[in-house]
């Protein structure tokens, strides 16, 4: 198979749009299973399913399969789909994020979700970017990045998306406080936590541009 590009680390230090950029420049297919979380946990929350049912949620994440449509513009999101509905947008709320990390810990939706993420691996040529790459869902990548910055760069990364979206009223420590609590949860859950995989490179990413760290990865993949 061709090779895999895996990219962790945690909430807001620029994995997707570095993901992007790397998989442009190498020619490789983008797979941001963030996306993927997040569709499933807008499944949920449309359905009313409260987050303790597992049962509810475990049927939900048997019975769907993510679709994400890559696009070869930077510019614009891959598109994301679940159920028939084009979620690409929907994703992103400020409702989606707070809710994804409870709904990323439960087995049954982690399982469905990395076999189909697997699948997507089956040919490789793919920089496939989240929490458990490295770690779990593709351990023999040719290449492995955890990327990191401060919790008070990716609160200002954060805002900034949102700004972009329209969603400008979003506080900065208020954000601080919600990544934080998700680094908490997404390295503290019991089924494959964040952390940097052995023999993953890390980049800590503060002050760095994202063709800085772009630029890095690729050097990685080249040399
Ligand atoms: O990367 P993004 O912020 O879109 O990810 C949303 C959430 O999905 C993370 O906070 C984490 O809870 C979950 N996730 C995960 N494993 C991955 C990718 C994302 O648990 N491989």
């Amino acid at each position: 198979r061709q090779p895999i590009v895996a990219i962790d680390g945690p909430a807001g230090a620029g994995k997707s749009t570095v993901a992007r950029q790397v998989a442009a420049q190498l020619e490789l297919v983008y797979l941001d299973t963030g996306a993927m979380y997040r569709a499933m946990t807008w499944l949920v929350l449309q359905r009313g399913i409260t987050l303790d049912d597992e049962c509810a949620i475990a049927e939900l994440a048997d019975k769907y399969e993510i679709e994400l449509t890559p696009t070869s513009n930077l510019q614009s999101p891959v598109k994301v789909w679940i159920d028939g509905n084009d979620v690409t947008q929907v994703i992103r709320t400020p409702e989606v994020t707070a809710n994804v990390s409870a709904i990323a810990a439960q087995t049954s939706v982690r399982k469905s979700l990395v076999r189909q993420q697997k699948n997507w691996g089956k040919k490789g040529g793919l920089v496939a970017e989240g929490r458990d790459i490295g770690t779990h869902v593709f351990p023999d990548a040719e290449i492995k990045i955890f990327l990191t910055a401060s919790v008070k760069e990716r609160a200002r990364r954060r805002q900034l998306d949102y700004e972009t979206q329209g969603l400008s009223s979003i506080n900065l420590k208020q954000l601080e406080k919600d990544i934080a609590e998700r680094d908490w949860k997404d390295s503290t859950r019991t089924v494959s936590p964040l952390r940097k995989a052995e023999d993953a490179v890390e980049l800590q990413t503060d002050g760095l541009s994202i063709s800085e760290v772009t630029g890095k990865i690729v050097y990685q993949y080249q040399k």
